[in-house]
């Protein structure tokens, strides 16, 4: 993927890229790496997505990129997964010239179909935003038992997309939405997190709860209500009952 000629911004450099390798995210296990390292795979042969689940995608259809950031100590580190989603659902919307949805906290749907994923890990203080976005891949490339319905921006729109414009806008999106955060915080970010959030009024499970999601809060926790109470919840903890609504 020619990619180094359309970074513009902080994010990109070192650049660096496989034809095939275990996750993008390992690549960028290194202290050495100042924040700003990008890892690209056209294929990864253990893909991974949140709690252990696997993130799978033929050679060559998807975006499989990894990001390193460094942010100052003292931050709520999870919080980068939804810059990074908000990032990833920007960078959809200027390349395939559509509006996705975020399935909170990491998801990015297009009608209602999971056309990336965002994984936030942390790394000694550093954190690895890890992004797939299934761009190429036709309907029968995508897995067949994913827990959300998969799509691709192929199977959204009919149409090709050229992965290193999504990268490229990603990235310019990503140093936009991390320099917010390191300014002010997530809450800046909020309102348009709540504006894509597809979970809106739909049930979900809390352990063995059952509510109904009612936004997103201003630290980027989501808001559920369980019978008459309010609960907030940190990522991770969730599970959709119903099918998301369509974005
Ligand atoms: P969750 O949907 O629970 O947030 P993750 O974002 O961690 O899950 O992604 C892992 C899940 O996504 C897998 O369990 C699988 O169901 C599904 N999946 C795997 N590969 C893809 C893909 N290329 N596109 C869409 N969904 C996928």
């Amino acid at each position: 993927m020619r990619v180094e000629p359309l970074l513009t911004g902080r994010l990109g450099r070192p650049y660096l890229w496989r034809a095939t390798c275990a996750s993008t995210q390992a690549l960028l296990d290194d202290p050495a790496l100042p924040e700003g390292a990008v890892a690209v795979a056209e294929a990864q042969t253990q893909g991974r997505g949140r709690l252990g689940r696997t993130w799978e995608a033929p050679a060559g259809a998807a975006l499989l990129c990894s990001v390193l950031l460094r942010p100052p100590a003292g931050r709520r580190l999870g919080e980068l997964s939804l810059v990074g989603g908000l990032a990833t659902a920007r960078a959809v919307d200027h390349v395939a010239r559509v509006r996705s949805g975020i399935k909170w906290p990491n998801d990015v749907l297009l009608d209602g179909a999971k056309v990336a994923g965002v994984l936030a890990e942390g790394r000694n203080g550093a954190v690895v935003l890890g992004i797939g976005v299934n761009v190429g891949q036709a309907a029968a490339d995508l897995p067949a038992d994913a827990r959300t319905r998969p799509g691709s921006l192929l199977t959204a729109t009919g149409l090709e997309h050229d992965r290193a414009s999504v990268l490229a806008r990603l990235l310019v999106e990503l140093e936009a939405g991390y320099e917010t955060w390191l300014a002010d915080g997530l809450e800046p970010l909020v309102p348009e997190l709540a504006a894509r959030d597809v979970l809106l009024g739909v049930e979900v499970q809390l352990g063995d709860a059952v509510g109904r999601a009612a936004g997103i809060a201003p630290d980027g926790r989501l808001i559920l209500l369980v019978g008459s109470e309010t609960r907030l919840v940190e990522s991770g903890e969730v599970s959709v009952r119903a099918p998301a609504a369509p974005a």
